[in-house]
């Protein structure tokens, strides 16, 4: 049988991209931007072997037979992090409403979502993300180990498996059809339920622990929390809170949550809480844009957006540490899920946050909270090779973010410069 041509394009592709891991290959950097300094050094060169960062140097030899990547017109910095995606989850304009679109979808089919939103996030500089649930059965880790075994292309994954919540998770149930809030969603009241589903969540592959505290009446108190983070924290992993109200928020802060998400109706207090407690804001501060992508009418998602700004100029002015998320899962026409992504660096514009410091909040900062500082997040040596180029300098124009020419993940070429 013939295969179709786009299949053998693939594979054809699958096969010079494995055959280029084993070889050594030397990037010329024309500025190599360091986030976590906000410098850059000229005419730089990375040497990239079996996936990893060998070498960075000025003037550094080049072995022969080396492959050589010239970006020296180029800005070169570490691929980017989402701390907030839900690769397997997209409504589309015809229907905006998250409950439907859960219980329309099944598993296989957001795993194919998710195989798109993966690529899609690659071609746009995001080389790492932390997926909070909402991914229908686990095909989140379906996802993550398809793109960890080289079938598909991805960015790294740290997910969530399914969201812990108590009844009714964010939903609004009837109670005829009470399992219609499955599988979204493990719902734990009780501390014995709180157990069972973080070890069914690690058992099926999580690798990070998403709760809902407050989408209902009755949310996740200080000492439900501090229990949660104590048990997952028996295997290592972290808590990331999603947090709609200023209880929830200050409850999530004192039970020692690893990041607070959305968080924008937190009041300076619920900050400096936050800030005392070493919790990291992953703000999803939506733009207009991406507001009216929930299905939001444009004068309720400009006051939306405004909620977000107002409450990130007060989060950086207090000192919080942030890390990007942007909580992107509606298809848009004429977008991908990258560029979706990338598009909420417009917010931190706004908010007046400097460029060093949205790139810190988008590399290391985020390289930190996943908890993979020492394999990912900056381009030094024995660093994962995940590393993108830009036509100008991010830290003189952030918005060259939006014009990602090159991507490179685990040391494979994803994209090249036209
Ligand atoms: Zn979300």
């Amino acid at each position: 049988m013939k295969l179709p041509r786009i299949y053998s394009a693939f594979a054809l592709l699958l096969f010079c991209l494995s055959a280029a891991q084993a070889q050594v290959i030397a990037i010329k950097a024309g500025k190599l931007v360091d986030p976590d300094t906000g410098t850059v050094a000229a005419n730089q060169i990375i040497l990239v072997e079996n996936g990893r960062i060998k070498a960075v140097g000025a003037g550094l030899q080049i072995p022969a037979a080396t492959t050589v990547i010239d970006l020296s017109n180029y800005a070169i910095l570490p691929g980017l992090f989402d701390a907030h995606s839900h690769l397997c989850q997209a409504t589309t304009a015809d229907n905006r409403d998250l409950f439907t679109t859960d219980i329309r979808e099944p598993t296989a089919y957001r795993a194919i979502i998710g195989v798109v939103s993966a690529r899609e996030m690659l071609e746009s500089g995001f080389t790492t993300v932390r997926d909070v649930g909402n991914n229908g059965n686990y095909a989140d880790t379906a996802l993550r180990h398809a793109i960890e075994n080289g079938l598909v292309p991805g960015p790294t994954m740290v997910n969530a498996g399914r969201i812990i919540a108590p009844f009714g998770g964010q939903y609004h149930l009837q109670p005829d059809r009470p399992e219609l809030g499955n599988p979204e969603y493990l719902f734990a009241d009780t501390h014995d339920e709180m157990i069972k589903a973080i070890r069914q969540n690690i058992h099926f592959g999580s690798l990070v622990i998403k709760i809902v505290v407050d989408d209902q009446k009755y949310i996740y108190s200080v000492d439900d929390i501090k229990f949660i983070v104590e048990e997952a924290g028996k295997a290592g992993l972290k808590v990331a809170a999603h947090c709609m109200t200023e209880q929830g928020a200050r409850n999530a802060a004192l039970g020692g949550v690893a990041s607070i998400e959305h968080g924008f109706r937190m009041s300076d207090e619920a900050l400096q809480l936050a800030k005392q407690h070493g919790v990291v804001l992953v703000g999803t501060d939506f733009p207009v844009r991406a507001a009216e992508a929930l299905g939001l009418p444009a004068d309720f998602a400009r006051k939306f957006h405004d909620i977000f700004i107002d409450r990130l100029k007060r989060a950086d002015k207090i000192g919080v540490t942030m890390a990007y998320g942007t909580d992107s899962f509606a298809a848009v026409e004429g977008e991908t899920r990258g560029t979706m992504a990338i598009s909420y660096i417009d917010s931190f514009v706004e908010a007046g946050i400097p460029a060093k410091e949205i790139l810190k909040i988008m590399t290391t900062n985020a390289a930190q909270l996943l908890g993979v500082q020492k394999q990912r997040g900056t381009l030094k040596q024995g660093m994962f090779a995940d590393i993108i180029a830009t036509p100008e300098n991010p830290l003189e124009n952030i918005q060259t973010l939006k014009r990602v020419s090159f991507v490179m993940k685990d040391g494979k070429v994803l994209k090249q410069p036209r």
